[in-house]
């Protein structure tokens, strides 16, 4: 008789094997306000090991961490007309504090380039002043109406970029350097998720931006997920906050800016694209353990047989855990490191020490084979990069394989149903984007005719890549 399965399996109910795997990987829980989350540990873990790759990659670009407060006086919001109409519905409002009612309002911040800009403001002067390239690591509230755990919840971490540049185009070079050298190497090299890069349509850019890019990533069901974005702010905030620099030839002028953001919901994106049946399966290179060491029994020897070869894992540099809980029954903790996606489980029992061999189960590929324990730590670190690879591989091929090319709105529909559609977006235009809009489906981006970036979308041969998102 085949073993029940742990998780609801995906092909009959994918929301559902969502949230099971969240819940039996502890990855997170649903907080007591409708909405928040409860980060557990392992989840945690994952976001710390983001937050590394991601913070060496943006200091790379020379921008430095600072921190700005949660709480924004309301009147900053609406200095910016196109801002406050976007966020106005999504508004987490204080109106009482201390007992009191507020003289003025304040907002939970949704993000921060309204306070942001009131301290820039403050800090250029001149020329000299410039570039000035801000990242913060924070928490913002968006009431969202339907919420899902990591993906869209009420309060999410993340961070957000924000830069003050001389001119327009140092300010859209930034831009696109985020998107490719920050978000986009971070994708591919650590999550091994692939991607569609491109711009976002005038009716779905951040509220304020004079442009949004975008990268989007194809989950296990064929819907869309927006990954992280990159907006061209122009002088839309500068003006409304007189954020001025003087001239090289002495004349005032209003900076040029960005702004970039990345959140928890990459966590939600990493079950989605690489999640099985199974549970997660976490990149080598992003993985806060890659390899657990599990004694399969109790006896002494094989504990410190287990600890002893922890040592030499991690000695060869291998994130490595040894899991020598012997009063919790071995199929159970098996299981478990399973659920939870660890890349190399290494087990040793009585019989393996005798023999001096392991048994090493490689999650990622789905593979189990006897081999000599001396040969383990020169073998891992070889494995987890080939584990790596065959990840990014299956990410991008489940993209390229349901995927079409379409020539009309009613084949783009139709191909949605499975994946995503490439439609020219000369075909397409605005008013199609409406209608396809009313039947449940995005333009995702705008991507040039060959996959690059388009600088406008009058560009020829602009191509729109339309799909179901999250
Ligand atoms: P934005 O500031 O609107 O450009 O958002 C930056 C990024 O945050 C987006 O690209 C999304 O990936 C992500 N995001 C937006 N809303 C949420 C949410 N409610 N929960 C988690 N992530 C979000």
């Amino acid at each position: 008789m085949a073993k029940a399965p742990v998780l609801t399996p995906r092909a009959d109910d994918f929301p559902r094997w969502y949230q099971d795997l969240i819940a039996k990987a502890e990855l997170a829980d649903n907080g007591p306000v409708r909405g928040t989350m409860v980060i557990r540990p392992y989840g945690y873990g994952l976001w710390e090991r983001m937050q590394q790759e991601m913070d060496a990659r943006i200091k790379a670009t020379g921008t430095q961490n600072a921190y700005f407060p949660l709480l924004i006086p309301e009147s900053y919001l609406t200095r910016e007309a196109e801002h406050v109409e976007g966020f106005a519905p999504e508004l987490a409002v204080v109106t009482h504090a201390g007992g009191k009612q507020l003289e003025e309002p304040v907002v939970v911040r949704p993000t921060s380039e309204t306070i942001v800009n009131e301290y820039f403001a403050k800090w250029i002067q001149s020329y000299r002043d410039l570039p000035l390239l801000i990242n913060q690591w924070a928490n913002v509230v968006r009431w969202e109406l339907r919420p899902r755990l990591f993906l869209r919840t009420t309060e999410f971490l993340w961070q957000e970029g924000h830069t003050a540049h001389a001119t327009y185009e140092e300010a859209r070079d930034f831009a696109a350097r985020v998107q490719s050298e920050v978000y986009g190497d971070f994708l591919r090299e650590v999550l091994a998720m692939d991607f569609v890069s491109g711009r976002k349509t005038v009716r779905e850019r951040f509220a304020g931006a004079v442009n949004t890019l975008t990268l989007e990533s194809m989950m296990g069901d064929g819907k869309a997920l927006q990954m992280v974005t990159s907006h061209e702010l122009g002088q839309n905030f500068a003006r409304a906050f007189h954020t001025q620099y003087v001239s090289k030839d002495g004349r005032q002028e209003h900076v040029w800016q960005t702004s970039w953001g990345s959140t928890t919901r990459m966590i939600g994106a990493l079950v989605m694209t690489h999640g099985d049946d199974d549970g997660l399966r976490v990149p080598p290179r992003l993985a806060p353990v890659q390899a657990v060491v599990l004694a399969v029994k109790g006896d002494e020897d094989v504990l410190s047989a287990v600890r002893a070869l922890g040592d030499r894992l991690t000695e060869a540099g291998v994130r490595v855990q040894v899991d020598d809980r012997t009063d919790v029954p071995f199929g159970r903790r098996a299981v478990d490191w399973e659920l939870k996606g660890v890349p190399m489980r290494i087990e040793v029992g009585p019989r393996d020490l005798e023999h001096g061999t392991a048994v090493l189960v490689r999650r990622i590929p789905g593979s189990k084979e006897p081999v000599a324990a001396a040969a383990l730590p020169a073998l891992l670190p070889g494995a987890l990069e080939d584990d790596q690879a065959l990840l990014l591989a299956q990410s991008r091929r489940r993209r390229e394989d349901r995927t079409v090319e379409v020539t009309t709105l009613e084949e783009a529909v139709e191909a949605a149903s499975t994946g995503w559609a490439r439609l020219p977006w000369a075909v397409l235009g605005p008013a199609g984007e409406a209608r396809l809009n009313e039947q449940g489906l995005t333009v995702r981006c705008l991507v040039a005719a060959d996959d690059s970036v388009p600088a406008s979308e009058d560009e020829p041969g602009v191509v729109a890549v339309v799909g179901r998102a999250y």
